[in-house]
């Protein structure tokens, strides 16, 4: 089996729903999002021979998911009211809306499903919400 990793950070905010402690308030994190593909054979054949995947092409995809997470709101939907919601965009924030609430597990998971639609055989993705603090989500059918 072979594996390749690679990283990209965004910086957004959230808060959480129904917890109580500090982060039911709006906060921000340096989110640093490390995704994983696995193959168990390399290329045979062109400019990829003897690679997973091209770090090119693999980079490029988890950045650009980096880049439309960044300097956003990341709202639950439903969490907030449809007016507080109108005034945020009114005001001209960035508001990315996941039908999910905002922790760092589904943010994980999110990230598996967007990049494994993007035709990546994702095997792992690690959400950093701190530095030290991380949650990974892995597909069902490689565990
Ligand atoms: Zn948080």
């Amino acid at each position: 089996m072979y594996e390749l990793k690679t990283e990209a950070c965004f910086d957004s905010a959230h808060f959480l729903t129904d917890y109580y402690g500090k982060c039911e308030n709006l906060h921000g994190h340096r989110w640093k999002m490390v995704a994983y593909i696995r193959t168990a054979n390399l290329q045979e054949e062109g400019t990829m021979r003897d690679m997973v995947l091209d770090f090119g092409v693999f980079k490029s995809e988890v950045r650009a998911l980096a880049k439309e997470l960044d300097h956003t709101f990341l709202v639950e939907e439903g969490s907030l009211q449809p007016a507080t919601l109108k005034a945020l965009e009114a005001e001209g924030f960035n508001l990315c809306v996941l039908p999910f609430r905002t922790t760092a597990e589904n943010l994980a998971k999110y990230a598996c499903e967007r990049l494994t639609n993007a035709g990546l055989p994702v095997s792992r993705v690690d959400m950093y919400e701190t530095p030290l603090n991380c949650a990974s989500y892995m597909p069902q059918d490689l565990l």
